[in-house]
């Protein structure tokens, strides 16, 4: 049994990671300030002797003994992330000097949940881990990408300076149950507006592309990436290279939904990257990982999550 710090454990990939570590019987701290996470998400572990809940800021410094930490803590939605930006960035900053403090202090590996964000707007297809990125420092998704790219900037330091055991994932978007129904995202955006018969809101001409991972699949490539050896270190983009545009995921969704939503046509926000898939030989490589859900069975899953969710 491992004692293990999840933060950001009340959100969306922490619950399922929180539930993945239960299940084999680790022993969890699952701290969250509950700004985009919710209690509800891991309320079924509650009661649980392997499982604790913490409210904390990882902005604020944290001293408990643990032998690993999962560094998860910072909203990730566009909507969320842009609501407090200043806040976003000293998640992402202070957040991983604390986190990388505590690893330090109790000699424990930590792991990172970066983001394809570091990326930006790229110029390579898709996109590997040498490339180093097209990230505006001054715009309004900037406070994420330039936070995520800092924090992994700290956690490299930490790990020649001060030798640390570190985890660095590049994480790409990924979907599933327990995702914030109002969190501006779009598979849950689609999906609730087409479980709603609400028109289904394109941003742009709908030809911008993502790359979709179910849950399941990613935090699978967690708990492997957590489990190589010390040399390995990261980065590694984790995500699934199948590669669809924003018109293909509406279709999908009204197709799997049903229903008489309309698609409508609105502005493209700003520093909105044009395409995303990732390149995940790496991961392949060194994990022998690599995402097995469809984007059909995974949006299946997803949908039947939200039906009973709205049906509340
Ligand atoms: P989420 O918003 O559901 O989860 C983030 C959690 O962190 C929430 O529970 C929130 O309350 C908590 N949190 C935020 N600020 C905090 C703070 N200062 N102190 C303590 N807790 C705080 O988002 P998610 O999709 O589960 O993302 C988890 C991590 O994975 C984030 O770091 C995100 O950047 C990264 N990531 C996610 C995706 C994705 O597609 N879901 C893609 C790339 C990276
Ligand atoms: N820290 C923490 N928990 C610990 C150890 C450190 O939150 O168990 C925080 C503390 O706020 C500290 C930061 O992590 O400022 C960085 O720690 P480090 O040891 O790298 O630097 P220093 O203590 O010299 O600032
Ligand atoms: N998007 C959209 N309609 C929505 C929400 C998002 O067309 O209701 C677009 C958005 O402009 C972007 C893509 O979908 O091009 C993915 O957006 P999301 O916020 O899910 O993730 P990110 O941009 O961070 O990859």
């Amino acid at each position: 049994m491992k004692k293990i710090l999840v933060t950001g454990g009340a959100g969306f990939l922490g619950s399922h990671l929180c539930d993945r570590l239960i299940a084999s019987q680790d022993d969890v701290l699952c701290v969250d300030n509950f700004f985009t996470g919710s209690k509800r998400n891991v309320a079924h572990l509650v009661g649980n002797s392997n499982f604790e809940l913490m409210r904390h800021d990882v902005t604020f410094p944290l001293y408990v003994e643990v032998e690993q930490i999962f560094n998860l803590a910072c909203p990730a939605s566009p909507v969320h992330y842009q609501f407090d930006p200043v806040q976003t960035t000293k998640t992402s900053v202070h957040g991983a000097i604390n986190l990388l403090g505590l690893a330090k202090r109790t000699n424990a590996r930590i792991f990172q949940a970066s983001t394809s964000e570091v990326y930006g707007d790229p110029e390579i297809h898709p996109q590997t881990e040498d490339y180093w990125g097209r990230v505006n420092p001054i715009g309004i998704r900037s406070c994420y990408d330039e936070g995520k790219r800092c924090a992994e900037t700290l956690f490299f330091d930490y790990h020649r300076q001060h030798q640390l055991d570190i985890k660095v994932a590049r994480i790409f978007n990924t979907y599933g149950p327990r995702m914030h129904p109002n969190d501006g995202r779009v598979v849950s955006n689609f999906i609730v507006q087409a479980l709603q018969g609400k028109d289904i809101t394109i941003f742009g001409d709908g030809s911008q592309s993502r790359s979709f991972c179910y849950v399941d699949d990613l935090i699978e490539g967690f708990l492997l990436l957590m489990k190589t050896d010390l040399s390995v270190t990261g980065p590694v983009n984790l995500g699934n290279p199948g590669e669809f545009t924003m018109l293909q995921l509406a279709e999908l969704v009204l197709a799997l939904v049903g229903g008489r939503s309309k698609v409508s046509f609105h502005a493209l926000p700003m520093d909105d990257p044009r395409q995303r898939q990732p390149d995940i030989s790496i991961a392949k490589s060194t994990l022998g990982w690599e995402p097995k859900v469809s984007l059909e069975d995974g949006l299946g899953e997803t949908i039947a999550y939200f039906r009973n969710l709205l049906a509340l």
